[in-house]
């Protein structure tokens, strides 16, 4: 059975999709344009219309048409599949989202049930105007107001939705009794989007004065998780990569009034710590993070969880922690952009509170307070992606502790031995590149690579991957199709260095091709026929050493072979 992805693909033309978003022109048997996914003056944003595949040789973004538009458009692979799928009028769409279609259908139309009584109840109107929550806003952010009744049949016909979907999206809940009411009755009700703008749950803050709890969450749901939704980021997304940053707070009411003070490129946790699933979401827009924190300690520390997640993520984190007593809804109506602007210019990368916090604790007058500060923050340094930040930090461990920065080195392990050893390598990989890409564009050759172990001994792991995933794949695909491959590698990684190589692949002569590949191939050979030679003669060295007779006599066996089989080798 053919899938809906295979079925998509086949019938959607790359050229078309991008060419909705950046401007391509021809270039031999390409188009090439400005990458959208990063800036540049000169395009290095290339399109095969022939292998339907996009390939940035500047950021490295590649992958197909679904691929292309998940990224252009920040939604998840499936939702961009199934605009696809019905642009190319594929009708097999309800299988993709048929289980998601009527809850989210019920939640957008509570979203304006709650809306309209809202605009009808004044005292729920006049708290939202105390809290400088305009009409405008109101309806930009589409609030609403869950009255305070016991529901029965009529409403949920009036709805236009059954009471057994209703009471499934558990916002409407029966009593033993029969009687239907609603979690949020009597609370302002907040809509919670998704990326692309639908509902997908609500929170409800009470109006009245001293209501426990202040705030309640929908339950959690296929849909609706509280780990992974950021508040406000359907209508942030765009500014966040404007603006390259992203301003993280942690409730509803915060993001609104930010929002409505016109700083839009921010989100909100539902009032829970951030996750990492979240923080994988903004980095799709952004690595700038700022945390901006209500003035209590639990805040502050448990933002400090995030050091090391931010830390192997690659994300630039920083804090800013408000005045005592204030959260960043209060915080703006009292101060307005201004004030606003004055924090954000006083704000800390989070390492920075991290050390500032553990000087003070620890104290640096004695040797064990040095001892624990060092401990304490070792870790998170060790935890740093970035090479050049991991120096600075060890730079001012050191200037902190007076302990000489050499001395951290070896705890640190650092990363410049290893990239410049990559460096050296250079020549090589860009043969193998090569390589994995000839016989990506020609599956007939691949029968020259197979079986050899040709994978395990190409030195850029990802692209031995590569390599040997497209093998398994032709099993089971004979003559494979590079789009459609690209579908097996899941890791964004694997998918970038597959494109980059078919690109490169396909720029080889054609009457050259298959001499490329055998002229590795032997390449390789030699090296791997020197390097046992090497091992035999250094074994060779122990045995005699040993005076081990047997193994003598059997490493001189082999060391004749390899001799052999070097001669013959020339000899062709
Ligand atoms: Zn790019």
């Amino acid at each position: 059975m053919i899938s809906i992805l295979d079925e998509v693909l086949e019938k959607v033309n790359i050229l078309d999709i991008v060419s909705q978003y950046v401007k391509l022109r021809r270039t031999g048997r390409n188009f090439v344009g400005l990458c959208p996914f990063h800036k540049e003056k000169t395009p290095s944003f290339t399109v095969s219309t022939e292998k339907q595949i996009y390939y940035c040789f500047g950021c490295h973004e590649g992958g197909n048409a679904v691929n292309f538009l998940a990224k252009y458009e920040r939604s998840s692979f499936s939702e961009a599949l199934e605009t696809l799928a019905h642009q190319v009028g594929i009708e097999a769409v309800g299988r993709l989202s048929a289980r998601r279609t009527p809850v989210i259908d019920a939640l957008s139309r509570l979203t304006a049930y709650y809306h309209e009584s809202l605009l009808r109840y004044a005292p729920a109107m006049k708290y939202l105007n105390d809290r400088q929550i305009n009409g405008a806003v109101i309806a930009e952010f589409k609030l609403g107001y869950s009255e305070r009744s016991i529901y029965g049949k009529e409403f949920a016909k009036r709805l236009g939705i059954p009471m057994d979907l209703l009471l499934s999206t558990g916002i409407l809940k029966m009593r033993d009794g029969g009687e239907v009411y609603d979690i949020f009755r009597g609370r302002v009700v907040v809509p919670i989007s998704d990326m692309r703008g639908k509902v997908i749950g609500f929170g409800g803050r009470a109006i009245v004065r001293d209501a426990l709890p202040k705030y309640i969450n929908s339950p959690e749901s296929p849909v609706f998780s509280k780990r992974s939704v950021l508040y406000g980021v359907d209508k942030a997304k765009r500014e966040i990569t404007e603006k390259d940053e992203a301003i993280i707070v942690e409730g509803y009411f915060d993001l609104i009034a930010l929002h409505a003070a016109g700083i839009k490129n921010s989100v909100a946790t539902l009032g829970t710590s951030v996750t990492e699933e979240q923080v994988s979401r903004l980095r799709n827009y952004t690595e700038n993070i700022t945390l901006m924190l209500d003035g209590d300690e639990a805040g502050v520390k448990s933002a400090l969880r995030l050091i090391t997640l931010f830390a192997e993520m690659g994300i630039n984190g920083t804090m800013v922690v408000l005045p005592e007593g204030q959260d960043p809804d209060s915080f703006i109506r009292l101060q307005g952009l201004p004030g606003f602007q004055r924090v954000m210019g006083e704000k800390k990368a989070l390492l920075d509170y991290f050390f500032d916090l553990h000087v003070k604790k620890h104290g640096m007058g004695t040797l064990e307070g040095k001892m624990a500060f060092i401990r304490s923050v070792v870790p998170y340094i060790e935890a740093m992606r970035d090479a050049v930040k991991k120096r600075l930090y060890i730079q001012r461990l050191a200037e902190l502790t007076g302990v000489e920065e050499y001395r951290f080195w070896d705890a640190f392990k650092d990363g410049r031995r290893e990239t410049e050893r990559g460096d050296g390598e250079e020549t090589g990989s860009v043969i193998e590149e090569k390589v994995v890409g000839i016989v990506m564009n020609r599956p007939e050759l691949l029968r020259l690579v197979k079986g050899k172990g040709v994978e395990a001994s190409i030195k850029d792991r990802d692209l031995g991957e590569v390599l040997s995933r497209l093998l398994k794949y032709e099993e089971q695909h004979p003559d494979p199709d590079i789009k459609l491959f690209l579908n097996v590698l899941e890791r964004p990684e694997l998918r970038e260095k597959a494109v980059a190589a078919a690109l490169g692949g396909a720029e080889c002569d054609e009457q050259e091709v298959e001499r490329i590949v055998s002229d590795y191939l032997c390449h390789r050979e030699n090296r791997l026929i020197r390097e046992q030679a090497r091992e035999i003669t250094e074994r060779l060295a122990e045995a005699e050493k040993r005076g081990d007779e047997e193994a003598l006599r059997e490493l001189l066996e082999r060391k004749r072979n390899v001799l052999t089989a070097m001669k013959n080798k020339s000899a062709k």
